[in-house]
């Protein structure tokens, strides 16, 4: 079973994810993690986004793997965890124009096609009923407003301990949702078939219980 869970940035799904695969045993795919990677991979290399050949060739070199430790999702590239360093503000900045590289997201759909290959998934990102996978049997696409969706996300990085302003996390927000919505494949929209959550005025326990009745439907 393939549970497909797109949405802006910030829309918690990151969090319903995570509850939702712990009340229901499905393995926790997140595939802005595989962009992330990408993007960390290109600062450490010295690249800008005007490199984008070589960002496309480094490709090539990195083993990302998403695996699951006491119910946190683990992110290594080649074999080092960087599941912190990859929600810098500094790859935050540059993940989206990144993913827009038409080689870039090919090839990482093909590595998260890979990855849930046999397996029983909630996948989240924003492309995954429309593109990644479009048969999946439960399409959900998770959206609050951008000031609440900023809110939650500035708190968060205060708990992790990552450096930002309000306003920065906000600005950012802003500009990720633009990109993502005009990518030329793969961009940010609601799938046909797909049931709208805004979690505006909702805590996560009401989204977490409207989710899993959802899929407790569809199976
Ligand atoms: O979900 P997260 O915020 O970690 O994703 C980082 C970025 O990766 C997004 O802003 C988006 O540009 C890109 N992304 C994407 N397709 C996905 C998941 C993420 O283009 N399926």
């Amino acid at each position: 079973m393939i549970v497909a869970v797109d949405g802006p940035a910030g829309s918690g799904k990151g969090t319903i994810t995570k509850i939702i695969s712990q009340r229901m045993g499905l393995v926790n795919l997140d595939t802005g993690a595989t962009y992330r990677c990408v993007a960390l991979a290109s600062l450490r290399a010295g690249l800008t986004l005007n490199d984008e050949q070589k960002i496309i060739d480094l490709i090539d070199t990195l083993d990302i793997k998403i695996e699951h430790q006491d119910g946190e999702i683990k992110v290594f590239l080649n074999g080092e965890d960087v599941s912190k360093e990859i929600r810098s503000s500094e790859v935050t900045k540059i993940v989206s124009p990144i993913s827009s590289i038409i080689p870039v997201r090919l090839k990482m759909v093909e590595l998260q096609r890979k990855m849930a290959e046999g397996k029983d998934v909630i996948m989240e990102g924003r492309d995954i009923g429309t593109y990644v996978f479009p048969n999946a049997e439960v399409k959900i696409y998770l959206d609050a407003d951008v000031n609440e969706r900023a809110k939650r996300r500035y708190k968060e990085n205060q708990e992790k301990g990552i450096e930002c302003t309000y306003e920065d996390v906000l600005d950012n927000i802003k500009k990720r949702d633009e990109n993502d919505k005009n990518k030329e494949i793969g961009a940010l929209k609601v799938a046909e078939n797909a049931i709208i959550l805004d979690s505006t005025n909702l805590t996560i326990d009401e989204v977490a219980d409207e989710v899993e009745k959802i899929i407790k439907n569809a199976k």
